[in-house]
């Protein structure tokens, strides 16, 4: 029997996962003494590090310490997890929020308090992890369709005869930057009856509608449709909330697992993330947001660059090798930009994941843009 020392047996390819014990200061990243322009953070407004921020959450701490000390349903509640909900319930349109400990608890624990093994999932290919391990968990049956594929989702559905049904999709897709379709999705959840799970982690606070991507395409709050949105990205912060109707929502109050069973969020972050909702929904961070993202693809006109229209911008290289090779070039140029390998992503589309933000300046921009054509010689 292997001990703790042999337990694993990790392919070569993946044994350069390191934890880089980087720290960070505003846009720059330290990492093993060097400072970087990082490219490579879901912090795509800065807020992580905005004044307001930093100074709502202090207020809190200075007051009531930092742990909550108890699931939200013994003793770790707090007024201002209701308010927050309130609140992202009113901005986003929906009728009730529900607060999680991330993201990834939030979708672990919400397909198996919505389906079980007599219900069905179907499933983006391209969704993320923490989506694939909640349907497993629900003990659901689980058909994946091709990715953004809305005649091979109908046509899955027409053979499905389960009594409920979901059907689960990323709303931007966090390796490929592209969007659900989100407007079909739901007329395919309204013609079989099912619920619709978008989880727009990358989208609520990025896109040219900062609510995300049911409010640009006019669905949120559609009563068929459950919405998850994390802390950890646009809002600079840690945490998770889900959204959908009220009887929806105090359902999930009873049952959502990873909610009832897990210490409830800071009361400090809670009130961090009031104040980045603030920023958020003033809107000239998005619009900072948008027009690099304008900048960046016009400064990369040439480029193997993925049709993305959001803050992830991919750059398709194929084998590991190439994007491991560009990554360190860039490197080696002052700008931090990782390489995304299988099983991350599909084999044979090894790529840079470029991840913009509303904290750079347009010259570190310009400057990814020139460095990119010199590594990729274009
Ligand atoms: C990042 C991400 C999550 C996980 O959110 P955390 O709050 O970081 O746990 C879930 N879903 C998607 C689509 C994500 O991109």
């Amino acid at each position: 029997m292997p001990d703790s020392r042999n337990w694993f047996s990790i392919p070569p390819a993946h044994r350069q996962r390191t934890f880089p014990a980087s720290s960070r200061h505003g846009v720059n990243i330290t990492c093993q003494g060097r400072s970087l322009i990082n490219f490579a953070t879901n912090d795509y407004l800065g807020l992580s590090q905005h004044a307001d921020i930093r100074q709502a959450a202090a207020e809190v701490l200075q007051q009531q310490g930092l742990g909550s000390g108890a699931s939200r349903l013994v003793s770790g509640d707090d007024p201002l997890f209701h308010q927050l909900e309130q609140q992202l319930a009113a901005w986003k349109g929906y009728e009730a929020c529900l607060l999680v400990g991330s993201g990834m608890l939030a979708n672990i624990g919400l397909l198996p308090a919505l389906a079980d093994r007599h219900s069905s999932i179907h499933a983006d290919r391209l969704n993320h992890a923490s989506l694939v391990d909640g349907a497993r968990l629900s003990g659901s049956k689980v058909r994946r369709f091709p990715h953004r594929d809305m005649t091979a989702l109908q046509q899955q559905l027409q053979r499905d005869h389960a009594h409920r049904k979901l059907i689960v999709s990323d709303g931007v897709f966090s390796m490929d930057g592209d969007q659900a379709d989100a407007a079909g999705l739901i007329s395919l959840a309204e013609h079989f009856d099912a619920l619709l799970i978008i989880d727009d982690a990358h989208g609520i606070g990025t896109l040219s509608d900062p609510r995300g991507l049911t409010a640009g395409h006019g669905i949120a709050g559609h009563e068929r449709l459950v919405e998850v949105g994390t802390f950890g990205k646009a809002f600079g912060g840690y945490g998770a909330f889900i959204l959908g109707t009220e009887p929806l929502i105090n359902g999930l109050r009873q049952r959502l697992r990873t909610m009832i069973y897990s210490t409830a969020m800071p009361a400090a972050m809670a009130h961090a993330m009031q104040a980045a909702l603030i920023l958020i929904r003033q809107g000239d961070l998005t619009a900072k947001l948008q027009r690099h993202i304008r900048l960046f693809r016009q400064a990369c006109d040439g480029l193997p660059l993925l049709p993305s229209q959001t803050a992830i911008q991919p750059l398709i290289l194929g084998r590991d090798e190439h994007a491991l090779e560009a990554s360190a070039r860039l490197r080696e140029a002052g700008l931090f930009v990782p390489a995304i390998r299988p099983p991350t992503v599909p084999e044979g589309t090894a790529r840079l994941r470029i991840t913009l933000s509303a904290a750079h300046q347009e010259t570190h921009i310009l400057q990814l843009a020139d460095a990119l054509r010199q590594v990729l010689c274009i």
